[in-house]
């Protein structure tokens, strides 16, 4: 019996992804995300309702459009899979709670985010603009880790802790996530010569949400592995192929994946961590 709720998340995930599709789509192109419905790229046909059911319909078209039968792009049928399984994951760590809620709503902001990027080098600021005040929102009801701040103030006798520690905890990883990128940004185009861009604003506000949502520690993980991720493939393809030297990783994609790790199983690796080096104790 244990299995239906996962049934359960898994049938909604289905549900959004279809959506997060449209959004992946259109807001790169400055497009509504409501209206008009959902037509082929191709013949220009609406699509029929019972043609947009999640997965089924790819199956049972045969991955065509029944109209003009185009092929339709597997990456529709791909998120749907995916925000499925992002939500199961997000269930069994979580269960049915508010954290549930907020997880899951950070692991699909940052699916879009991270589809927009790897296919457009585009990281939409309503996405992000949304992400930020969601997470600030549920930080006056959701704890976010807040150690450092927490141990700051304590040497002047300052005890920080319930939700002034959850909203403060948010806007410091927003404030550090956000501000480590931009300054980065900023000295990587100085010293190279103001010839090239290195990070793009939306890298630094797909930080800034990330930080409302998961506070300085986590922030900091999602950097570390995002650009060690990031490092180790685009030098694996490099060695495999020369002409990957000059291409333009989508940084942001690799972010948006360390960011849904760290939020899922950075807690535990993080404590993991300070137990090992003794920092916790
Ligand atoms: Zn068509």
């Amino acid at each position: 019996m244990f299995i239906i709720p996962y049934m359960m998340v898994s049938a909604f995930g289905l549900v959004f992804g279809s959506f997060l599709n449209v959004c992946i789509v259109r807001l790169p192109r400055k497009e509504s995300v409501i209206t008009p419905r959902s037509h082929c790229p191709q013949c220009q046909h609406p699509i029929r309702w019972y043609d947009n059911v999640p997965l089924v319909s790819y199956v049972v078209l045969g991955g065509r459009c029944r109209d003009c039968h185009t092929r339709i792009s597997p990456l529709y049928p791909a998120v749907e899979a995916l925000t499925a399984v992002l939500l199961a994951l997000t269930f069994h760590r979580c269960g049915f709670s508010p954290e549930f809620v907020k997880l899951a709503v950070l692991g699909m902001l940052l699916l879009v985010l991270i589809f927009t990027d790897l296919l457009e080098r585009r990281i939409p600021h309503p996405v992000t603009i949304l992400g930020i005040g969601l997470g600030l929102l549920f930080s006056f009801f959701i704890p976010v880790d807040n150690r450092p701040l927490e141990w700051l103030l304590r040497r002047w006798d300052w005890f920080l802790e319930g939700p002034p520690s959850w909203v403060t905890g948010a806007m410091a990883g927003a404030l550090i996530g956000g501000g480590l990128f931009y300054a980065v940004g900023e000295a990587f185009y100085y010293l190279g010569g103001k010839q090239k861009e290195y990070l793009g604003f939306g890298d630094v506000m797909l930080m800034l949400m990330v930080g409302t949502f998961l506070g300085v520690p986590l922030t900091l993980m999602t950097i570390l592995l995002g650009s060690l991720f990031g490092t180790l493939l685009a030098l694996a393809f490099t060695i495999a192929k020369a002409r990957f030297r000059d291409y333009p990783w989508p940084y942001g994609t690799f972010l948006g994946v360390a960011a849904i790790y760290a939020s899922l199983y950075g807690a535990r690796l993080l404590d993991m961590y300070l137990r090992w080096s003794g920092f916790a104790r």
